[in-house]
């Protein structure tokens, strides 16, 4: 039941070799969050452990949030509820997947998971979800569900950013410039907050949106940050042929899996910004893998089907 025991938990620093980054003379090295949990991977563990502790402490049993059919977040509440003794619900989103349940879950490895973990799926239509914040929607769903802890799409809150400051340590006031993947921001709003004034925070939005800089600024009031916004390969969840073989070369090299969403874009970003000489000679670089690995087989299986190679790793 320690899911989430009181001692912090840090995860290795990796160091990259790569003859592009002896070119431009950085350093770079991977902060291997991915390996912190095999189920609670990454980013999600963060984010979720002072949520879970503070659901506890409000007596609540159940935990209901939402998410996509492919969700790393809804994959991780499925799994740490499970550890911690709570109950989950998963609002996801798509009213068509809930047709044939048996077949989605068959077929949605993050699904069938998060099913397997014991939580409860409801499925609503597109429109529906865009109401996912409204008080009125989350008043229908606790009728529905009864007194639940609520965590939005992504699991971002203030409690979610004080889990994240806890991802850098001591031995990373060594690094220059820290780089994270972007989804809703509140992972990177929590590294930014345990940073040191020398240090600077690249963030890779992994879909297009120019609003997610005032959301990182709800969470924190430094100003040593900056979202690299051209590596997002035309929205959430999209990729190319380039970007594949990009996650696979870096596999088969470094014996690093990347994940096609988050990752495997920030990486690819952080080499074609070394390659254009963005970083200074001597950069000490750190780059932070935030887990979703649980992407990659749901991602393989619409690959597949638009004939594209699959991601190897
Ligand atoms: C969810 C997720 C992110 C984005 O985190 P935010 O806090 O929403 O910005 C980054 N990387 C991975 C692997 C994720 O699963």
């Amino acid at each position: 039941m320690h899911l989430f025991s009181s001692e912090t938990i840090s995860s290795k620093n990796q160091p990259i070799t790569h003859a592009i980054l002896d070119k431009a003379e950085v350093f770079l090295d991977m902060k291997r969050e991915d390996q912190i949990h095999k189920e609670v991977s990454g980013n999600k563990f963060r984010k979720l452990k002072y949520n879970l502790a503070e659901a506890k402490k409000l007596g609540y049993t159940t935990i209901l949030t939402f998410g996509g059919a492919y969700s790393n977040h809804i994959a991780a509440t499925a799994a740490a509820g499970k550890m911690t003794g709570m109950q989950t619900i998963g609002i996801i989103r798509g009213e068509e997947l809930a047709e044939d349940l048996q077949k989605t879950v068959s077929e949605n490895d993050t699904l069938r998971f998060a099913s397997v973990y014991g939580m409860h799926l409801k499925f609503i239509s597109r429109e529906h979800y865009r109401n996912k914040t409204s008080s009125e929607f989350l008043d229908i769903l606790k009728k529905e569900f009864g007194p639940s802890y609520i965590l939005p799409e992504g699991g971002t809150n203030a409690l979610a950013v004080k889990g994240c400051e806890e991802i850098l340590t001591l031995q990373d006031v060594a690094y220059d410039v820290i780089c994270c993947a972007v989804g809703t921001g509140g992972t990177i709003a929590g590294i930014i907050n345990s940073t040191n004034i020398s240090q600077s925070v690249l963030g890779f939005p992994a879909l297009k949106g120019d609003f997610l800089s005032e959301d990182i600024k709800k969470y924190t009031t430094k100003e040593n940050w900056k979202l690299i916004h051209d590596y997002h390969f035309g929205g959430y969840g999209k990729i190319n042929k380039e970007l594949i073989e990009f996650i696979n070369t870096f596999g088969d090299q470094q014996d690093i899996a990347l994940d096609p969403v988050y990752t495997g874009k920030m990486l690819f970003g952080i080499f074609d910004l070394v390659q254009k000489g963005f970083f200074s000679k001597n950069t000490r670089i750190l780059a932070v893998h935030t887990g979703g690995l649980q992407g990659i087989a749901g991602m393989n299986k619409k690959l597949k089907k638009k004939k594209l190679p699959l991601i190897t790793i």
